[in-house]
């Protein structure tokens, strides 16, 4: 028997037992999630015979999306485009010059589990597996699915941080962090509290987008009670993610006190028009959430179908510029190996007369 409580906790009695195993909503939607793209298509009232062709693609990198995201998609149209985001498609074989499996070198790091790129933020591998797989993405290659952060190297980390005074930041990424349950980030922010260096604490994270239900109330009022500023990056790229109940979330969260930011990729096929770019904008910050960046696709391998010229991004992010005010344009940058920070975009001065 499955019973909802008024927070969201599904209540898993069995009959026959006095056991009683409590899972969050999240977990059950995440145990839900679609693997076969069969039954996706399915549900879309898609065509599967149409996607024969594409299939194999899964083996480069298998399908993985919640359904609470695949009821934000179109019914019955093959190029939706949160759909494109998903499914796997035979152009992810091709490997133009230029891409790689490891874009940003990030295979190889002192700690297992640890990024120090930037002076003053540190990033946190804290899981290595994430809700929904996104065919553009940089790890898709990457060996840690199943890597996170214990304990051994969580006191690694903090010795670190104490040799490094510039950090004052922590950023939690993966994966995806949020991949934690809130015990375990109730854990992890206890150790981070207990150094006093650090001022801020991050988290980047897609999961709320593709489930919302993952905003639990325990993690606001952790993260509320935080000395440490605490700011949620989402991941979200088309306005159509961004669901009435996303909105209601999130719009709680802030009200809580954490700092809502959003970044995208520019994707082609999926939001390389300045409209679309557009009603992001307006769709995050009418969930309180203020765009941040605008990244240009990391040249992995099996995404070179969704790339967009510089020169076409320049364009668009000029175009947002003209069309939205300037707080509601994200910074339009690149990662470039060995930067010591994302690197801006800049427009190109021939284009705009000067
Ligand atoms: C992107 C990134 C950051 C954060 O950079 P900001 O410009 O501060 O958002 C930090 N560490 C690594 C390894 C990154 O890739
Ligand atoms: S790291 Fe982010 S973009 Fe990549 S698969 Fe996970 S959720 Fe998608």
């Amino acid at each position: 028997m499955l019973l909802v409580n008024s927070t969201g906790v599904i209540v898993t009695q069995q009959a026959t037992t006095t056991t009683v195993s409590v899972r969050a909503l999240w977990q059950q939607q995440l145990a839900e999630a679609y693997r076969d793209p069969e039954a996706l298509l399915h549900a879309l009232k898609l065509d599967p015979s149409a996607f024969k062709q594409h299939s194999k693609a899964r083996q480069l990198f298998p399908l993985m999306v919640p359904k609470p995201f695949v009821a934000q998609m179109r019914p019955g149209d093959p190029n939706d485009p949160l759909l494109r985001q998903v499914l796997p498609l035979s152009d992810e074989f091709h490997s133009p010059a230029g891409y790689s499996a490891d874009p940003l070198g990030e295979q190889q790091s002192p700690i297992p589990g640890m990024l120090h790129k930037y002076r003053s933020r540190l990033l946190l591998i804290v899981k290595g597996g994430c809700a929904v797989n996104c065919r553009y993405c940089f790890r898709r290659h990457f060996p840690y699915a199943e890597q996170r952060l214990d304990n051994a190297t969580l006191q690694q980390v903090c010795e670190y941080i104490a040799q490094h005074p510039d950090i004052n930041e922590v950023i939690l990424s993966g994966g995806d962090p949020l991949m934690a349950n809130d015990r375990q980030l109730d854990n992890l922010l206890d150790r981070l509290e207990q150094l006093p260096q650090l001022r801020r604490l991050r988290i980047h994270s897609r999961l709320p987008v593709v489930i919302p239900a993952r905003l639990t109330d325990t993690l606001r009022q952790r993260l509320n009670a935080s000395r440490l500023q605490t700011i949620l990056v989402l991941h979200a790229n088309h306005a159509n993610e961004i669901s009435a109940e996303l909105t209601t979330a999130l719009k709680q969260w802030h009200q809580s006190g954490i700092h809502l930011l959003n970044q995208s990729v520019l994707l082609r096929g999926v939001n390389d028009s300045a409209e679309v770019l557009s009603q992001l904008s307006e769709a995050l910050f009418a969930a309180d959430v203020i765009p941040y960046y605008l990244h240009q696709l990391d040249k992995v391998d099996g995404a070179s179908h969704f790339a967009v010229s510089d020169e076409r991004a320049r364009q668009l992010w000029q175009q947002m510029l003209a069309q939205l005010p300037g707080f509601l344009v994200p910074k339009l940058v690149r990662e470039i190996h060995g930067e010591a920070s994302k690197t801006p975009i800049m427009p190109n001065l021939e284009d705009s007369g000067v």
